[in-house]
C-alpha cells in the first residue's frame, strides 16, 4: 500500500476542492492512504496532516476556496524549512506528495523533487500564468465572475455618461483582464504585457463615445504598468475636457471566491485523477495540466519560473472588436 499526501498552496482558486476530492478518491481506489495537509507548505513543515476518507471529501466539489486551507509560507523557501517538511513526511511514512497550486507553489514542489522526494503538481491558479498549461484550475470561474460584474456595470454605464474602469486580478499576467475584456465587450484593456499611455486611452474612450457608444468599459489588470488608481487620477484631472467621468470598480478577491463552474470542476477532477495516475506510474517532477485540449503533464523543470506569453493576436482582436 502506498501512502500519499495532498496540499493546496498559494492563491486559492475555485476548483481546488474538486482536485482534492479526486486525489483522495482515486488514491483510495488504488488502496492507498491519502493524507490532507492543512495550510500548504506551512502545514507540511509543522506536521499538520490528517488521514482523509472518501466521506471526508464529500459535499466539497461545489465549494470555492480550499477545505485544506492555503498559506504563503516563506520559510519553505529556505533549506531548513524544506528539511523540516521532509522530516514530517518521512516520519509518517508518506511516499509521495501532490501539490495543488500555481507557479510559486510548483517552484516549491520542484525543490522537493530535486531533494529526491516524489512530487506531482496540479496546475491551479486563476491568473493562468503557468507555462505549459492552456488553462489552469479556477480561471474559467474567475473569468465568469469578472464578466458578470462587467455586464452589470455596462447597464449602469449606458444609463449615465460614465466610463467604468474594472480592475481584475492578475499581478503578472493580463490573461484574465484580456479575456474578460473580449468576452465582456470592453472598450479597452490595460495589461502588464503591453504599454498603454493615459492620453491615448482617454482619446480612445472619447472616440468611442463620438462613434455613438452608450458606455465605456476599461478592463485593467491588477499588475498593469498603468494601474487603476493612476488612471482614475488622470481621468479625474481631465474630466471636463473629456466630457465624461470615470468610476472605478476593483473586483479584487471577489473574483476568487466563486463556486466553481462545470468547467473548473471537471478540469480539476481530471487533473486530480491524472496526478494520482502519475504517482502510480512512478513519475515525479511533473505537473498535471491541460494542454492542446488533452490532460497531460509538463515537467517542473520546463514550467516553473518561466513567463507564459500572452497571445498578441488576442490583444489586437480586443482592440478591433471595440470599434
Ligand atoms: P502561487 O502558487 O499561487 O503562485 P505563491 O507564489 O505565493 O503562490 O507561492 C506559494 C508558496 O509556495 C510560498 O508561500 C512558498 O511556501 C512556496 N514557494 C514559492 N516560491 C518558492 C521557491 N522559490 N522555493 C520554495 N518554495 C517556494
Amino acid at each position: 500500500m502506498k501512502r500519499i499526501a495532498v496540499l493546496t498552496s498559494g492563491g486559492d482558486a475555485p476548483g481546488m476542492n474538486a482536485a482534492i476530492r479526486a486525489v483522495v478518491r482515486t488514491g483510495i481506489d488504488r488502496g492507498w492512504d491519502v493524507y490532507g495537509v492543512h495550510h500548504g507548505y506551512k502545514g507540511l513543515m509543522t506536521g499538520d496532516f490528517h488521514l482523509l476518507g472518501a466521506r471526508d471529501v464529500g459535499g466539497i466539489i461545489q465549494l470555492g476556496g480550499t477545505v485544506l486551507g492555503s498559506a504563503r509560507a516563506p520559510e519553505f523557501k529556505t533549506a531548513d524549512g524544506r528539511r523540516e517538511a521532509l522530516r514530517e513526511l518521512n516520519q509518517r511514512g508518506i511516499e509521495a506528495l501532490v501539490v495543488i497550486g500555481g507557479n510559486g507553489s510548483q517552484t516549491g514542489a520542484y525543490e522537493l523533487h530535486q531533494l529526491g522526494f516524489p512530487v506531482v503538481g496540479i496546475g491551479s491558479t486563476i491568473d493562468n500564468d503557468l507555462f505549459g498549461a492552456d488553462i489552469t484550475i479556477g480561471v474559467d470561474t474567475a473569468l465568469n465572475i469578472a464578466l458578470e460584474a462587467i455586464d452589470r456595470l455596462k447597464v449602469t454605464a449606458s444609463s449615465h455618461q460614465r466610463a467604468f474602469l474594472v480592475e481584475t486580478m492578475g499581478r503578472n499576467s493580463g490573461y484574465l483582464a484580456l479575456m474578460a475584456g473580449i468576452a465582456g465587450g470592453a472598450e479597452a484593456v490595460v495589461l502588464p504585457e503591453f504599454k498603454t499611455e493615459p492620453e491615448l486611452l482617454a482619446d480612445e474612450i472619447r472616440q468611442a463615445y463620438e462613434r455613438g457608444k452608450a458606455h465605456a468599459i476599461i478592463v485593467v489588470a491588477e499588475g498593469a504598468s498603468l494601474d487603476a488608481n493612476e488612471l482614475a487620477h488622470y481621468f479625474a484631472e481631465h474630466e471636463e475636457k473629456l466630457g465624461f467621468s470615470l468610476r472605478v470598480t476593483q473586483l479584487g478577491h471577489v473574483q476568487r471566491g466563486g463556486m466553481p463552474g462545470a468547467f473548473d470542476r471537471t478540469l480539476a477532477t481530471r487533473l486530480g485523477a491524472k496526478a494520482v495516475a502519475c504517482l502510480d506510474a512512478g513519475d515525479s517532477g511533473v505537473i498535471a495540466v491541460q494542454r492542446a485540449g488533452e490532460i497531460t503533464t509538463v515537467t517542473h523543470e520546463d514550467a516553473v519560473g518561466k513567463p507564459k506569453p500572452l497571445d498578441a493576436e488576442l490583444y489586437e482582436l480586443a482592440r478591433v472588436l471595440a470599434k
